[in-house]
């Protein structure tokens, strides 16, 4: 069946010229330095430490950090094409994106003068690495848990904890670390260099298995006091909130990517592969998924595109829309990809073809950054308030009083 469609009549979301050309520099650059590699990577559970320089020359990396501290001061629209576009081709290496635009973020909001002037340039110019060191083995979604012990030490702060799961911790340069305090939850800069800091990498995840993620120790690591971002206590409910809150927006992107290339792969399979005398593109069954996944697909990058145009129009709405984009689009690409890794038969699950990557990668996404579980919680919440006003329209009906 032809639908008669051409595909830019497809595309509903409408960009601007200034973003249609962002994608397209950022297509070129993915399909030269990422996407013939993204297997290998997956492989060989390591990011290329040319790759971080190459993406941090091209300006990727401080890509949405300020043009006053060295950044490209591009909109969030943009960066969300371009978490969206190395998405599609590799979650590990958009999750690189994802942390260290976090850490940077942060700061931009939180950080004083000094430090903004101390670590953005460096951020934005890739010479130094970010990563959110919060998640403890004994804390995870209840964030406010963390034990790791940050004490006073003269002028100085005393770190003395293990950090579990952090996304790039065997290479970044710079980690943004929740301890607590006396007053609760407080947020330090800590530098790779310090004494008493050591990484060990975790190897063999299901997802994002390029992504240099380890585990941190800190033992006894001292501290100075121009090191502490934003307030003591306010280190989960302030600064990791506004780093977690950027984080589900380019992991949602980052879903959309995965979408479109269970949909690529889906559709190039499909128009392929022949069972019972026909190519299954023809059978109803499989329609019926590369349908589920396009509609999918659509309607995440449309929720990411939403929460994108609230974020640069600094609406307060876009925090909730990032939890509802992440929600949705990190369950539609589980969905999709194993959808995907089904049309694909017995190929689907060998390693000659991407799709238990992408089935990976998908899942690790239901986990991160308020899991799937915390958004269903905290998303009624958002409903509730917005429709806090509504009445029930059933109790007065004919039928009821018979
Ligand atoms: C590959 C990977 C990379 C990561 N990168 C980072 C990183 O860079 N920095 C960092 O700090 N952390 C990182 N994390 C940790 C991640 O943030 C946590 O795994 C996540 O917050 C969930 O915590 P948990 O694993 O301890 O699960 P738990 O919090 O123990 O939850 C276990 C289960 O219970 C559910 N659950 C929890 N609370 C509730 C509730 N109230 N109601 C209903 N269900 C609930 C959860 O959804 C989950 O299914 C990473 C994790 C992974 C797997």
């Amino acid at each position: 069946m032809n639908t008669g469609l051409a595909p830019e009549r497809l595309a509903l979301e409408h960009l601007a010229a200034e973003h249609l050309a962002a994608q397209s520099e950022f297509q070129e650059f993915v399909e030269r330095h990422i996407a013939p590699f993204a297997d290998e990577f997956h492989r060989t559970q390591r990011t290329p430490p040319e790759l971080v320089r190459t993406l941090a020359e091209r300006g990727l990396l401080g890509l949405s950090i300020s043009k006053e501290f060295g950044g490209g001061g591009r909109d969030a629209i943009t960066l969300g094409i371009l978490a969206g576009t190395i998405g599609r081709a590799c979650s590990s290496i958009r999750s690189l994106l994802t942390v260290h635009t976090m850490v940077a973020h942060a700061i931009s909001r939180w950080g004083s003068r000094a430090q903004k002037e101390t670590w953005l340039p460096k951020l934005a110019t890739g010479e130094c690495i970010g990563a959110l060191a919060l998640s403890e083995p004994n804390a995870g979604s209840d964030a406010k848990s963390v034990a790791t012990r940050i004490s006073s030490d003269g002028s100085d702060w005393r770190i003395d904890g293990h950090k579990s799961w952090i996304t790039y911790g065997e290479t970044a340069t710079l980690f943004l670390v929740v301890g607590r305090t006396e007053e609760g939850p407080t947020a330090f800069l800590v530098e790779r260099e310090t004494p008493g800091l050591s990484t060990e990498l975790i190897t063999d995840l299901i997802g994002i298995r390029a992504s240099m993620t380890a585990s941190v120790r800190f033992d006894g690591c001292r501290v100075p006091e121009k090191n502490l971002l934003g307030r003591r206590g306010l280190g989960v409910s302030q600064v990791a909130s506004t780093a977690l809150d950027l984080g589900r927006y380019t992991v949602a992107w980052g879903c959309v990517g995965i979408l479109e290339a269970c949909l690529e792969a889906s559709i190039a399979y499909a128009n392929q592969r022949e069972t019972f005398g026909s190519l299954i593109k023809e059978h109803q069954l499989i329609r019926r998924m590369i349908s589920n996944i396009f509609t999918d697909f659509r309607a995440a990058k449309l929720l990411c595109l939403e929460a994108g145009r609230l974020r640069d129009a600094k609406n307060p709405g876009a925090l909730e829309a990032a939890s509802v984009a992440k929600y949705f689009a990190s369950t539609a690409a589980v969905r999709a990809a194993s959808d995907a890794l089904q049309i694909h038969g017995a190929n689907g699950c060998s390693a000659d073809y991407p799709l238990q990557r992408y089935l990976g990668d998908a899942k690790i996404m239901e986990i991160i950054e308020g899991s799937t579980q915390i958004q269903q919680v905290t998303l009624a919440e958002y409903a509730y308030h917005a429709y806090a006003g509504v009445r029930s329209r059933g109790g007065n009906a004919p039928w009821r009083h018979r």
